[in-house]
C-alpha cells in the first residue's frame, strides 16, 4: 500500500490514542465486499454459497466470503442487486430511525448521487407513494446514476445533472435531503490507493469549502422541520462534526441524535463514525440534522392545457393499471410518471436538467411499440404480457455485450431476454439471428 501521509498520520494517533495502530493494520487487510438486495425484483444473487453473513444495520444486504467478477453476473445487470460497500448502507438504519418517528417524506433529494448506491437504498426504502430526485453534477458520472437506476426499476424517481445552486430557488420543495459530500476520502484509503495520493492537507481545506457551499445552495430546498443528512468517507472532523456546527451555526437547524447501539460504531458529537478496525467496512461519516425555519413549497395547481397522450392497448397491457400516472411524450419517447407527483415534476423540469423520470416505455409506431431498454428492466412490467427467452449464461453474456444471438429463437415480434427470472432486455428475430437491443452504452466491454 502506499505510505500514509505524514499528517494523517499525526492526527489519526490524536484522534484514535491506544486504537491507532489497530487502525493502521485494518488498512492493509482485504476490504469486506457486500451486496445489497432489491427488494422489488425477484432477488437472484451470486452464488449464495458466498454469502458470508447478513449486515446488522441493513436488511437484504450480505457480506461476501469473496469477490466474485460480478461484472459477468447477469443478475447484476438486470438490477437484482447492488454492489455497496457496507459502512454506507447505515443510511438504512438512519431512515428507519425517522421512520419509527413518523417521518414519511413526500419528496426526498440525493444531491450528490453518483453512481447510485445511496439513491436505490432511498428508492428501495420510500413507499411507492414518495418521489426521489437523485441528482448528480458531473455530466458522465450522472449517465452511469441514469443506467443504475434504471436497472432498479423503479418509477418514483427523477434522475437530474445540475449544480446544487439551482435548486435553491425551489424553497421547502423537499422533506429529506442527502448531501452525501464530496471528500478528502480517507475512509477509502483501504479500497483505493488513489484516494492517499490524492490527499493533501490544502485539499482537506478545499473539501471543507466545497461542502459548505453545497448546504448553502441546498439549504432552502429543505423545507420546515424537514431533515438533512449529512455523510462523507472520511474521519477528517472539520468534514464531518465540524460542518455541522458550522451548519448549526449558520442556519436555525437541530443535531438529531443517530439511536443505535451497534458494536463498534462510534458516536461523534453529531454523528457516528465507521472505522474499518471496529467495524466491517471502509470509513464513513453519518449525521442528521433538523430545520426549524423557512417556507414550505406551494405548488400551483397543474393546468391541464396539454393534451393527454393515449397509449395504444397492447402497450397498456404491459404496464400496471395506469389510473395513478401521467402518460408523457420526451422527444418520440413516451413514458410514465406517478400523476401525484406531475405538478412537482414539471416545476423541477424549469430549474434543474432532468435526464430522466419515472419509467419510460418506448416509441409507438403505428400504434406498435418500440420498447425502450428501461422497460425490460422495469419492476412492475407485466411479463406475463410479453413474450420472454430464457437464456443460459454464456448467451446472456453474449446478449450483455451486444452480440447478436443465433440458433433457435421463438417466433413473435419483441421478445423479452431473461437469465434465470431476471430481466435484461429486448430482442427481436430476423431470420434465425437475434436481433440485439441491448443500450451500446451499458454492453459490458473487455470481460
Ligand atoms: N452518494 C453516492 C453513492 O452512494 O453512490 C456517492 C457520492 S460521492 C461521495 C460524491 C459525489 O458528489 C460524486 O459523485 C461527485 O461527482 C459529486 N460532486 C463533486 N463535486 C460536487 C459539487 N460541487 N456539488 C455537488 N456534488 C459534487
Amino acid at each position: 500500500m502506499t505510505s500514509l501521509p505524514i499528517p494523517f498520520i499525526k492526527r489519526m494517533q490524536a484522534q484514535l490514542g491506544q486504537e491507532f495502530e489497530d487502525f493502521q493494520a485494518s488498512l492493509d487487510t482485504i476490504p469486506p465486499v457486500s451486496i445489497r438486495l432489491n427488494p422489488n425484483k425477484n432477488g437472484q444473487v451470486p452464488n449464495q454459497e458466498l454469502y458470508d453473513g447478513q449486515i446488522p444495520w441493513c436488511s437484504d444486504a450480505y457480506y461476501l466470503k469473496k469477490r466474485p467478477t460480478f461484472i459477468l453476473d447477469p443478475h447484476l445487470h438486470g438490477g437484482s442487486y447492488y454492489v455497496q460497500e457496507a459502512s454506507s448502507m447505515f443510511l438504512q438504519t438512519v431512515l428507519r430511525q425517522l421512520q419509527a418517528d413518523g417521518f414519511t417524506p413526500t419528496r426526498a433529494l440525493d444531491l450528490c448521487a453518483a453512481p447510485g448506491g445511496k439513491s436505490t437504498l432511498i428508492a428501495s426504502f420510500l413507499p411507492a407513494t414518495s418521489l426521489l430526485v437523485a441528482n448528480e453534477v458531473i455530466k458522465t458520472r450522472a449517465a452511469i446514476l441514469k443506467e443504475n437506476l434504471i436497472k432498479w426499476g423503479q418509477d418514483n424517481v427523477v434522475i437530474t445533472n445540475s449544480d446544487p445552486s439551482r435548486f435553491s430557488t425551489l424553497s421547502g420543495a423537499f422533506d429529506l435531503i442527502l448531501v452525501d459530500a464530496p471528500c478528502s476520502g480517507e475512509g477509502m484509503f483501504r479500497k483505493d490507493e488513489k484516494a492517499i495520493e490524492e490527499w493533501s492537507e490544502n485539499n482537506l481545506r478545499l473539501c471543507e469549502e466545497r461542502q459548505k457551499r453545497i448546504l448553502t445552495d441546498i439549504w432552502p430546498a429543505l423545507r420546515p422541520n424537514g431533515f438533512l443528512i449529512y455523510s462523507t468517507c472520511t474521519y477528517n472532523p472539520l468534514e464531518n462534526d465540524g460542518i455541522l456546527d458550522w451548519l448549526m451555526d449558520k442556519f436555525n437547524a437541530t443535531p438529531i441524535a443517530i439511536q443505535q447501539d451497534f458494536p463498534g460504531i462510534t458516536r461523534m458529537r453529531h454523528g457516528v463514525q465507521f472505522y474499518p478496525h471496529k467495524t466491517r467496512g471502509e470509513g464513513l461519516f453519518m449525521g442528521i440534522v433538523q430545520k426549524n425555519d423557512g417556507e414550505d413549497l406551494r405548488l400551483k395547481k397543474e393546468k391541464q392545457n396539454t393534451p393527454r397522450i393515449k397509449l395504444s392497448e397492447s402497450t397498456k397491457q404491459l404496464l400496471p393499471d395506469l389510473s395513478g400516472y401521467t402518460t408523457y411524450c420526451t422527444g418520440k419517447t413516451l413514458g410514465i410518471i406517478p400523476t401525484r407527483h406531475a405538478g412537482f415534476i414539471q416545476l423541477l423540469d424549469n430549474t434543474a436538467n432532468i435526464i430522466y423520470k419515472g419509467c419510460e416505455i418506448g416509441e409507438e409506431i403505428k400504434g406498435m411499440l418500440k420498447p425502450s431498454p428501461a422497460l425490460a428492466l422495469y419492476s412492475k412490467l407485466r411479463q406475463d404480457q410479453t413474450q420472454q427467452m430464457p437464456l443460459d449464461l454464456p448467451n446472456a453474456l453474449q446478449y450483455l455485450r451486444r452480440e447478436d444471438l443465433h440458433g433457435e429463437i421463438p417466433a413473435g415480434d419483441w421478445l423479452l431476454l431473461t437469465y434465470q427470472n431476471t430481466t435484461l432486455g429486448w430482442g427481436k428475430k430476423v431470420g434465425d439471428r437475434l436481433n440485439n437491443y441491448y443500450p451500446k452504452e451499458w454492453r459490458i466491454r473487455n470481460a
